[in-house]
């Protein structure tokens, strides 16, 4: 489910314009011991035109079930990073995919998700089927003094890595505040953003850069994320760029993150009511943009 005002369900993707992929690597980038396992695969592209702007996804056709009358499955995934090409042309995209597991409602069994197990499992030189790229697309500000509040939590992460490097590296006169809040179970499953992998870390030292963690406090006992704690400790500046014209807010990850978000920005807000409004002016100024699913 993507939230935006264009809201689409995955039927009314145009998937008729398809090209191939060769899998380079898929390596984990959880460690062992992570309650959720997410891998981070290196596609080459089979076109040289590969058309993305960054904040887009492509669509993945996997395999379905014949038996259950699905012969393809399709589902979307954030393109990780900016695309590379490499000597022979052929442009290089990253998605970082968790594996998912779903739950039968008849019968209460959960089952492997069958893309991201998919996606999960292919091998170095692989080829898996794609379409897209498609929006929704996360725009650079047209003042380049805006601020710029982005939110994600567990894959939701992965457009903003491409978001943030794009604007660090091809907007030279980008002066606006890039907040980062990222949230995600436990310090296990955060996302390019530990001792492992820090894509981050590159902008630590600018000035208009900061980052936020908010893990779960039990993360076993399947705890939400603690927004509250890494959102209230700068919540007077967060709340008075929520009302400064040039602030955009761009969410991406779980969907379930939303509901907390707004408990939390209402507190902030001093009502359920005053958060509605506030949020509703930036929706209709374009200056909220939702990315979940
Ligand atoms: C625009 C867009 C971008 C997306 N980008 C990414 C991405 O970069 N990485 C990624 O892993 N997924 C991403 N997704 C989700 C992805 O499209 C699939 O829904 C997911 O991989 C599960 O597909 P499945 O066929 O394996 O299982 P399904 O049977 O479709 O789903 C299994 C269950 O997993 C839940 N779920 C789906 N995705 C996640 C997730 N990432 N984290 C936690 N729970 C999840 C679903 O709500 C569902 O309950 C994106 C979705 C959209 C709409």
């Amino acid at each position: 489910m993507i939230t935006t005002e264009s809201v689409r369900t995955l039927q009314d993707y145009d998937t008729s314009e398809r090209f191939v992929a060769r899998v380079i690597s898929n390596e984990p980038i959880t460690p062992p011991g992570a309650e959720a396992e997410v891998r981070e695969l290196v596609l080459e592209v089979q076109r040289p035109d590969f058309p993305y702007e960054v904040g887009q996804s492509v669509g993945l056709l996997a395999p379905g079930d014949p038996a259950l009358g699905e012969y393809e499955h399709f589902r979307l995934y954030s393109v990780a990073d900016l695309p590379e090409s490499e000597p022979e042309g052929l442009p290089r995209i990253k998605l970082c995919v968790r594996r998912c597991t779903y739950l039968d409602e008849v019968t209460g069994e959960r089952h492997p998700g069958v893309a991201s197990n998919y996606l999960c499992d292919r091998q170095p030189g692989d080829r898996i089927t794609l379409t897209g790229p498609f929006g929704l697309v996360f725009e650079v500000p047209e003042e380049h003094d805006a601020n710029l509040i982005l939110i994600g939590s567990g894959t939701g992460i992965a457009p903003f890595r491409a978001f943030v490097k794009y604007l660090y590296r091809k907007v030279p006169d980008w002066a606006g505040r890039v907040w980062l809040l990222y949230g995600a179970k436990s310090g296990l499953e955060l996302l390019y953003m530990n001792e492992e992998k820090d894509d981050f870390a590159q902008y630590y030292d600018r000035e208009t850069f900061e980052a936020f963690k908010a893990l779960s406090p039990r993360p076993s006992w399947a705890d939400p994320i603690a927004w509250d704690q890494a959102i209230e400790a700068r919540g007077e500046e967060l709340w008075a760029m929520f009302g400064d014209p040039k602030t955009y807010v761009y969410v991406a990850g779980i969907a379930e993150s939303l509901a907390d978000l707004d408990h939390v920005f209402a507190r902030l807000a001093g009502s359920p009511e005053k958060w509605a409004r506030r949020k509703a002016e930036l929706r209709a100024g374009r200056r909220w943009v939702e990315l979940v699913y």
